[in-house]
C-alpha cells in the first residue's frame, strides 16, 4: 500500500486550482496526469529578472526589469500590419513597447501617459532604438513582488505557456510536504546535500544557471534517490529469487556431446565461459538468476539449449519463453535440428495452440513426456501444469516484465526457486548494466562466431533512392532478400505508418508483388503471415516501420535500407543492421539520410567504422545529450525522472552498496530507516518488490 504521506503527489493534475480538463490533457501530454509527473517535470533554462540598468547603459538582447515613464501613445490604424508603440524613458534615454495586434483599452489602461511603471522583459535594438516586445510584465511600481527575479524555464509545447506552467508547477510544490529522510545521515553531511524537499523546492527555483547543472547538489540528491530506488527494487527482487532453496543441478555431459556433434561448428571461448558460468550456477543450491548478454548473432541460443540439456540430464523439464509466436517457431526448428539423435522430446507451445492437440500437449508435459517446451506468454498461463520444471529461458528478456518472470517461477515444483537464464540482444554499456540488470548475475558473449564477415555500411543521402532502387532490384536478380525500413518520424506510430506505406506502393509499383509490408498497426497473426513470406521467399522486399521482430533469422537477406537513418538512435540502427549479415553472403546496409545534423553525422560514422554493439552502446550514451532521446524506445534503457544516465552514472555503484547494506542489516525494511526507503520506494514507483518484503 502506498503510504498516506503520498498521496498529494499522487492526485490528478486537475485537482489543482485552475486546472481544468483542458489544461490537465495538455499537463498529460507534456509529462502526465498526477501532480508527481509535473513535479519531475524539471526546468532547463532561467530568467533573470534582476538586472535594472538605465537605459543609456543597456546592452543588447538583456533581459531587464526597469521603472519607465509612459512618454506617449503610437497607435496604429485599424488593419494596418504595423505594431503599436508606446514610448517611455527614464532619465538617460527612450524605449518603445512594442505591441501586435494588441487590445486597444488593455494597453491605454495598462500604460497611462505619464505614469511610472515597472516594466519587464527582453530588450532589443530595432532601427537603432531600443525596444521591447510584449513585456512580460507590465506592474505599478509598488508591486515589485510580483515580479520574479530569477524564473525557471520549462521544455515545453505550444499548448501550455511558460508562465502557466510555472504557476502550476508553484501550486504542484504547495502540496509536496517534507519527507522523512531516507538517506544515511552521515551520507548527506559529507556531499552536502539537502533534504528532499529542499531539493525539490530548489531545483524548481534555482538561483543560478550553476543550479540547472546535472551536477548541482539538489539535482544530484534527487538522482541519487532516483537511482537508490532503481537498486533497491533490483536488489529486493534479486535476493527473493535466490531466498529459495534452488535445486542443485549437475551436468552430466550425456546430451551435451551428442549435441556438440551435431552442431557444424565449435563453440567460441566466449560460449564455453558462459556456459561454465551457468553450470557453476546451476550445481549450487540456490535459484540461478543469470543474464546473459550476447549482441544479435552472438550465438546465444545453443547456450540456452545446453544449459536447458543440464536440467534434462537431471530427469527435469525446462522450457523458453520467446516474446512472438515467429521467434518461438524459429527456436523450435533449430533445437529440434541440434537435437537429433538424443532422446530428448522437445515441443512448442503458443497461444494459437487450441482444443484437442493442445490437451494433448498439455498432459504429455504434466506427465512428464516432454522435456523441452518453447513458446510464448502461452507456456506459463494458469492450467500449463510441469511435470518438474526446473529451468526457464527468457529469449529477449527486455520485451518482458518482472511480472512475467515471477509467474513462470511460480511453476516450480514445490516452490522451490526456478533456475533462470534470462537473454538479451540489447547491449548496454557497462556503466548501466546495474541499472538495468541489478537483480541478476551476467555473462557475456563479446565475441562473434568466426567466419562472419563484416557487413558493408555506407552512409547516402536520400536523393540517391533511385540508384538504391537499381541496387535492389540487382540483389534481388542475384536471389537476395531486402529489408528496407522506414523513417521514424518523431515518437508517432501513425506518422512512421504513413512513410512506411508511401514507400509500400512506391516499390510495389516497381516490384509489384514481390514486396510485403509489416507495421506496428498490424495484428500478430497478420504480422506472422507477412514475416513468414519473407522468410520462405515468396516475397523479396520487406518493407516495415522499426517494428520488425528482433531475433528473427533470414539467412538469405543481405540487403538493409534505413531511410532517414539520421532520425536512429545508434543502438537502434545497430539492432536493425543485425538483422543482415546471417547466412554465407556478403551483406550491406544502406543508411540514407536527409538532412545531417553534427550528432546525426558522427552516428552514422561510427555505424560504418564499426559492428561491436557494446562499443557501439558506450557511443550512443556519449553522443545522446540529455534530454535527446531519440532511440531509447527500443533501448531497452529505463526511464529515469530525475537521474541522467549520462551525468549521474557515478551515483550507480554508490547506491547499489548503499541498498545492499541496508537490505543486509534490515531485510525486510521495518527499522526506522526502512520504513523511509519504502516511502522512496512508492515515490519513484519502483514498488513492485515491496509486498515479498512482508513474506520475510
Ligand atoms: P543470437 O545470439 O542472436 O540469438 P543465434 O543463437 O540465433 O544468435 O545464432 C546465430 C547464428 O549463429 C545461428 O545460425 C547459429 O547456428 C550460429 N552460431 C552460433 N554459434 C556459433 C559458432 N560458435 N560458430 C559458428 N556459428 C555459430
Ligand atoms: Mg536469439
Amino acid at each position: 500500500m502506498r503510504p498516506e504521506i503520498l498521496y498529494p503527489l499522487f492526485a490528478k493534475t486537475d485537482s489543482l486550482p485552475g486546472v481544468g480538463a483542458r489544461i490537465a490533457d495538455n499537463l498529460k501530454k507534456i509529462s502526465g496526469a498526477r501532480i508527481l509527473d509535473i513535479l519531475w517535470h524539471l526546468p532547463v533554462d532561467i530568467i533573470d529578472r534582476r538586472a535594472g540598468p538605465a537605459l543609456k547603459d543597456i546592452l543588447f538582447d538583456q533581459i531587464v526589469t526597469l521603472e519607465l515613464t509612459v512618454s506617449d501613445h503610437d497607435p496604429v490604424p485599424l488593419k494596418s500590419k504595423k505594431p503599436y508603440r508606446v514610448w517611455c524613458h527614464d532619465d538617460t534615454g527612450t524605449i518603445g513597447l512594442v505591441f501586435f495586434h494588441p487590445r486597444k483599452d488593455y494597453i491605454l489602461t495598462k500604460l497611462p501617459e505619464g505614469e511610472t511603471r515597472l516594466i519587464s522583459g527582453k530588450v532589443e535594438v530595432y532601427n537603432g532604438k531600443l525596444q521591447m516586445s510584449h513585456p512580460d510584465y507590465i506592474l505599478p511600481v509598488e508591486q515589485r513582488s510580483k515580479i520574479p527575479e530569477i524564473e525557471p524555464v520549462y521544455p515545453l509545447t505550444a499548448r501550455v505557456s511558460g508562465k502557466l506552467m510555472a504557476r502550476i508547477i508553484g501550486d504542484a510544490m504547495k502540496r509536496a510536504s517534507p519527507l522523512p529522510e531516507w538517506l544515511d545521515r552521515s551520507l548527506l553531511v559529507r556531499e552536502g546535500w539537502p533534504n528532499w524537499h529542499d531539493a525539490m523546492k530548489n531545483v524548481h527555483h534555482p538561483k543560478s544557471s550553476e543550479e540547472l547543472h546535472l551536477l548541482s547538489l539538489a539535482r544530484v540528491r534527487l538522482a541519487y534517490d532516483e537511482i537508490l530506488a532503481n537498486q533497491l527494487a533490483l536488489e529486493i527482487m534479486r535476493r527473493q529469487t535466490k531466498k529459495k532453496k534452488g535445486r542443485s543441478l549437475k551436468a552430466s555431459n550425456i546430451f551435451l556431446d551428442i549435441v556438440l556433434s551435431n552442431l557444424p561448428y565449435e563453440l567460441t571461448e566466449a560460449q564455453y565461459r558462459s556456459i561454465e558460468d551457468i553450470k557453476a550456477d546451476l550445481e549450487k543450491p540456490f535459484a540461478m538468476m543469470r543474464l546473459l548478454q550476447g549482441d544479435v548473432g552472438s550465438g546465444k541460443t545453443i547456450v540456452a539449449l545446453l544449459s536447458m540439456l543440464i536440467a534434462v540430464e537431471n530427469g527435469a523439464q525446462a522450457a523458453i519463453l520467446a516474446p512472438t509466436e515467429i521467434l518461438a517457431r524459429q527456436h523450435f526448428i533449430s533445437l529440434s535440428e541440434m537435437l537429433v539423435g538424443t532422446e530428448v522430446k522437445v515441443e512448442i507451445l503458443t497461444g494459437r495452440d487450441k482444443g484437442k492437440s493442445r490437451e494433448r500437449l498439455l498432459l504429455d508435459l504434466s506427465l512428464g513426456k516432454i522435456n523441452l517446451l518453447i513458446g510464448t506468454h502461452a507456456i506459463f498461463q494458469e492450467d500449463v501444469i510441469y511435470h518438474d520444471l526446473a529451468m526457464a529461458v527468457i529469449d529477449e528478456q527486455h520485451r518482458f516484465g518482472v511480472e512475467q518472470r515471477m509467474c513462470l517461477s511460480e511453476k516450480a515444483k514445490n516452490g522451490t526457486g526456478m533456475d533462470i537464464l534470462a537473454m538479451t540482444a540489447t547491449p548496454i554499456p557497462r556503466t548501466l548494466t546495474l541499472t538495468v540488470y541489478g537483480d541478476m548475475d551476467t555473462s557475456r558473449l563479446d565475441e562473434k562466431p568466426p567466419g562472419r564477415t563484416r557487413i558493408d555500411t555506407r552512409v547516402m543521402p536520400l536523393d540517391r533512392i533511385n540508384n538504391i532502387i537499381d541496387a535492389t532490384r540487382r540483389a534481388i536478380a542475384g536471389g537476395s532478400r531486402v529489408y528496407w525500413v522506414c523513417p521514424l518520424i518523431e515518437e508517432s506510430e501513425v506518422l512512421d505508418l504513413a512513410a512506411a506505406e508511401e514507400r509500400y506502393t512506391h516499390l510495389v509499383h516497381i516490384f509489384k508483388e514481390r514486396v510485403g509490408l509489416v507495421h506496428g498497426k498490424m495484428k500478430a497473426k497478420q504480422k506472422d503471415l507477412v514475416m513468414k513470406s519473407f522468410k520462405e521467399g515468396t516475397i523479396d522486399i520487406l518493407v516495415s516501420t522499426t517494428v520488425i521482430e528482433v531475433g528473427v533469422h533470414v539467412p538469405e537477406a543481405t540487403v538493409m535500407i534505413i531511410e532517414h537513418a539520421e532520425r536512429f538512435g545508434l543502438s537502434q540502427l545497430h539492432q536493425l543492421r543485425g538483422r543482415v549479415g546471417r547466412g554465407e553472403t556478403k551483406s550491406s546496409c544502406i543508411l540514407l539520410y536527409g538532412t545531417l545534423g553534427k550528432k546525426a553525422e558522427a552516428r552514422l560514422r561510427i555505424m560504418r567504422e564499426t559492428d561491436d554493439g557494446f562499443i557501439i552502446a558506450e557511443e550512443d550514451l556519449k553522443l545522446r545529450g540529455a534530454g535527446e532521446l531519440l532511440g531509447t524506445r527500443q533501448s531497452g534503457l529505463p526511464k529515469f525522472k530525475v537521474a541522467s544516465l549520462e551525468g549521474h552514472s557515478h551515483l550507480i555503484p554508490m547506491a547499489r552498496d548503499d541498498a545492499r547494506l541496508v537490505l543486509n542489516n534490515d531485510p525486510a525494511l521495518t527499522n526506522e530507516r526502512g520504513r523511509y526507503l519504502r516511502i522512496l520506494l512508492y515515490l519513484f514507483e519502483r514498488d513492485e518488490g515491496v509486498k515479498y518484503l512482508k513474506s520475510g
